[in-house]
């Protein structure tokens, strides 16, 4: 839900998504006060009725990104996106006025608290770009530049991945945390907890007051009248003596040093109540939305640098070249005039919905009645399993269930790199079809590129 503040109506729903969701305006406007009447947090995970939600407050563009929780779930994972969506659609919004792409956007902020399947992050081709050139050592670390408009930039893997900064940033951190990047602290930076600009200054504050007006000094007691001021204002050189000391107020010599005054070195005073004192509040400042907070309550914003875990190198490996093998097959099967899913869902003569790595069909011959014997189903299924040195029996005991629940479609196991004899044996008395493909992980196997290039249209003739 976005909700923006209209100065002569109140909260108004900008978008949400999905449309049929039975989020009103009577909600938003409780959304819209609780979290204005709440903490100087923007972000905020609230309870209304049964609703649960997260949503985080833009206060200078006056907008609410709010996200519809499940009843048990936690809202904090989706602070720092929800908080990239904020700075990122607000721009749009002020341009424009609404968000186009709304389903995007939820979407982009759903997957920020989605726990992927570790497959399914590497299925994400900027995980692999990324991961590619950690493997051909193109890459070792990921460390983070500052700049003053986006704060933190991993410059490197935006170039690798093509992700804008703040999708870079969450696909990094969303790999340490499945532990295939290691963090480890490296810098970190102060930004406004308002806005989370990084352009705040820092200014010294009045411990008694809060005034700004703090001046920093040696200062002079008169014993003569009492008067303390700072240095420069007894000095003599308004009488053309500057080597002496006269008081400012009493206007008499001061001769010696604890006789007549003494030095108070480093102080500050301020100077709307006139107070002395050794120590200031330190406060950041906005320059952009002039919030100020004290230095303690700043938000700190961490970039670490990023590594290959090395534990991870071989899952990795294993995982890139499936996804290779997958790209080169599909890619042959789509060339030859196939549609092919990836993976695809066959539902099987026992009601139970299979899945497969690849699944490749001719539609036009589907209904043929001659097809049964050529492509029964006018599709072909391929799974790819791979080991290290080779599959062994148990693994492939996975796939004999898939290939009886589809029969009479036909079922292809892509071996990588090859299989055990004992494995082998079951695959033969199975009537499971094979193909193994040792070192060779840049061409489509032999037996794929066969069955891919069958010339349907001279079968029909
Ligand atoms: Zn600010
Ligand atoms: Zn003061
Ligand atoms: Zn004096």
């Amino acid at each position: 839900m976005i909700i923006k503040w209209d100065n002569k109506v109140g909260p108004v729903i900008v978008g949400k998504y999905p449309e049929k969701i039975s989020f009103d305006i009577d909600l938003a406007v409780k959304v819209y006060t609780t979290q204005f009447a709440g903490s100087s947090s923007p972000f905020s995970v609230i309870e209304i009725g049964d609703w649960r939600i997260a949503s985080y407050y833009l206060p200078r563009e006056k907008y609410i990104f709010a996200l519809v929780l499940e009843d048990e779930e936690s809202g904090e994972r989706y602070e720092n996106k929800l908080f990239a969506v904020a700075e990122k659609f607000s721009k749009v919004l002020q341009e424009k006025g609404i968000v186009e792409d709304l389903p995007k956007l939820y979407s982009e902020l759903a997957s920020a608290g989605y726990t992927f399947k570790r497959s399914e992050l590497y299925e994400r081709v900027e995980t692999q770009k990324l991961l590619e050139k950690f493997l051909d050592n193109s890459l070792t670390e990921l460390e983070p530049t500052f700049h003053w408009e986006e704060g933190f930039r991993y410059i490197n893997a935006e170039k690798f991945t093509g992700l804008d900064p703040i999708d870079t940033k969450v696909l990094l951190e969303t790999l340490s945390r499945y532990r295939i990047l290691n963090r480890r602290a490296c810098d970190s930076a102060l930004t406004c907890p308002n806005c989370g600009s990084y352009k705040i200054r820092i200014r010294y504050r009045c411990p008694y007051c809060s005034s700004f007006s703090v001046q920093k000094s040696n200062f002079i007691e008169c014993f003569l009248c009492g008067t303390v001021d700072v240095e420069e204002l007894f000095s003599g050189i308004y009488y053309g003596e500057p080597d002496k000391y006269y008081c400012p107020k009493c206007e008499k010599e001061l001769k010696g040093l604890s006789l007549d005054y003494r030095k108070i070195l480093s102080q500050n005073r301020c100077e709307n109540c006139k107070r002395i004192f050794p120590e200031v509040n330190v406060s950041v400042q906005c320059t952009k939305c002039n919030y100020s907070v004290k230095l303690a309550n700043a938000k700190i914003v961490e970039a670490p640098l990023y590594t290959l875990n090395p534990d991870c190198v071989e899952e990795i490996e294993k995982q890139l070249s499936h996804i290779r093998v997958k790209r080169i097959i599909s890619s042959l099967f789509k060339e030859k005039g196939w549609k092919v899913e990836t993976p695809g869902i066959v539902a099987g003569s026992d009601n139970v919905n299979y899945e497969f790595d690849i699944v490749a069909s001719r539609p036009e011959i589907m209904d043929k009645e001659w097809s049964k014997n050529v492509l029964p189903g006018g599709r072909i299924t391929i799974d790819i399993v791979m080991d290290r040195e080779e599959v062994k029996k148990e693994k492939v005991m996975n796939f004999v269930g898939k290939n009886a629940g589809i029969k009479p479609i036909q079922y292809i196991l892509v071996v990588i790199p090859k299989l055990s004899d004992e494995a082998k044996q079951l695959l033969i008395k199975q009537e499971i079809m094979y193909c193994e493909n040792e070192g060779k992980l840049s061409e489509a196997p032999p037996l794929i590129e066969s069955l891919a290039s069958i010339d349907f249209q001279e079968l029909l003739a």
